[in-house]
C-alpha cells in the first residue's frame, strides 16, 4: 500500500496553497482534487478581491495558476475523491473512489463546501433541466431568457448580476425584507434595471413540461396579506449557502452543528495529531479564497512541524 508523508484532500485555494508550502518544504505532497477540481472559484467568473490582480482574474485561471505553482514545487495532483477515512491511529488510512487506499503521516483536509438546495422535490425533478446552483457554469443557456436566483447574500447578488448580463430578466427571490449581501453587491443588484428583487418571497415549487417553465412563489407566507402566485422563468438558480464537505471525517474530528470542522483556536489543528483542516470546510465565518489560501499555508507549516517532531 502506498504511504504518503503529506496528503492533501481538496484542490481549492486552501489545498493548492498547502501544496505549494508543503512542496517547498520537501514533504512530497500528494493532492487529491476531490469532487470539484479547482474548488468553488472555478465556478465564479471574475475574482475581483484576490490580492495581486488589480484588474481581477478569471476564477478558473487563478486555480490553474495555483495548481501549476504547486506542481512546480513537486506536488503530485491526482483526480480521485476520498470516500472513507480511518483516523483512529497514525499512519492514517484513506480510501478513494477508484478502490485505492493510502496511508499518510499527515493529512490536510481542504475539501471545501458544496452548494445547498431548498429541499424541494422539484429541484431534483428539474436538475439539469432548468435548476442549477452555478450561474457561471449554466448561465450561458439562458441568454435572452428569464431566470430566478434564490438567496440574499453575496453569492446570490453576484449570480443575479452575472445572469443579468445574459438573460433578459432576473428575479431575485429573497426570504427576508432585506439583502444580507455587502453594500457594493446590494447596490449592483438594486441599480440593475434587469433585476427585480422579490423581498419576503419563498419558492413553493416549480412547474414545466420537459424543463422549468415557472415557479410557484408565496409573498409573506403565513401573514394576513399572504399572496401566492406564479412567475414564468426558464432557469432557477440556487445561491443559499453551502454545506461543508466533512462527512467522511466526522467520526474522527469534531464538527459544529452545521458540519464545519472545529479547529484549535486560530490554528488548523483538528485535535487529531497530524490532521489539519483548512479552507471552507473549517470556516463558517469568512469563506473567502484568500482566507482559505492563508489557512492552507498554515496547515502545511503545521504539517512540516509535526513531521519534524516525530
Ligand atoms: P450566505 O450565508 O451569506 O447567504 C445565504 C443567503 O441565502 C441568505 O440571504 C439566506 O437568507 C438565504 N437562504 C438560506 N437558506 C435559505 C432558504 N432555505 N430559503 C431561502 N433563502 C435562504 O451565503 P453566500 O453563499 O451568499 O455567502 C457566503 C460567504 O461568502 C459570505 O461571507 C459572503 O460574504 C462570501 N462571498 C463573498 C463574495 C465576494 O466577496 N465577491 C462572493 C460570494 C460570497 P437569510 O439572510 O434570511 O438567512
Amino acid at each position: 500500500m502506498e504511504h504518503i508523508r503529506c496528503l492533501i484532500l481538496g484542490s481549492g485555494p486552501a489545498g493548492y496553497t498547502a501544496a505549494i508550502y508543503a512542496g517547498r518544504a520537501n514533504l512530497s505532497p500528494v493532492v487529491y482534487e476531490g469532487i470539484q477540481p479547482g474548488g468553488q472559484l472555478t465556478t465564479t467568473t471574475e475574482v475581483e478581491n484576490f490580492p495581486g490582480y488589480p484588474e481581477g482574474v478569471d476564477g478558473f485561471q487563478l486555480m490553474e495558476d495555483l495548481r501549476r505553482q504547486a506542481e512546480r514545487f513537486g506536488a503530485e495532483v491526482r483526480e480521485n475523491i476520498a470516500v472513507r477515512t480511518d483516523l483512529s491511529t497514525a499512519p492514517y488510512h484513506v480510501w478513494f473512489d477508484n478502490d485505492t487506499e493510502v496511508t499518510a503521516d499527515t493529512i490536510i483536509i481542504a475539501t471545501g463546501a458544496t452548494a445547498k438546495y431548498l429541499g424541494l422535490a422539484d429541484e431534483e425533478k428539474y436538475r439539469g433541466a432548468g435548476v442549477s446552483a452555478c450561474a457561471t457554469c449554466d448561465g450561458f443557456f439562458y441568454r435572452k431568457k428569464t431566470v430566478a436566483v434564490v438567496g440574499g447574500g453575496d453569492t446570490a447578488c453576484e449570480e443575479a448580476s452575472y445572469l443579468a448580463g445574459l438573460a433578459s430578466k432576473v428575479y431575485l427571490i429573497v426570504r427576508k425584507p432585506f439583502l444580507r449581501a455587502t453594500k457594493i453587491m446590494q447596490d449592483r443588484v438594486l441599480n440593475n434595471p434587469k433585476i427585480e428583487v422579490l423581498f419576503e418571497h419563498n419558492t413553493l415549487g416549480l412547474f414545466g413540461e420537459q424543463s422549468v417553465e415557472g415557479a410557484h412563489v408565496v409573498y409573506r407566507k403565513g401573514e394576513a396579506d399572504e399572496r401566492r402566485y406564479d412567475i414564468a422563468i426558464d432557469g432557477f438558480f440556487l445561491a443559499i449557502g453551502h454545506k461543508p464537505n466533512s462527512d467522511i471525517f466526522r467520526p474522527w474530528v469534531q464538527t459544529d452543528e452545521a458540519g464545519y470542522i472545529k479547529v484549535e483556536g486560530d490554528s488548523p489543528r483538528t485535535g487529531v495529531p497530524g490532521v489539519f483542516a483548512a479552507g471552507d470546510v473549517a470556516d463558517p465565518h469568512y469563506r473567502q479564497g484568500i482566507v482559505a489560501a492563508g489557512s492552507g499555508a498554515k496547515a502545511a507549516i503545521e504539517a512540516e512541524r509535526y513531521l519534524a517532531s516525530l
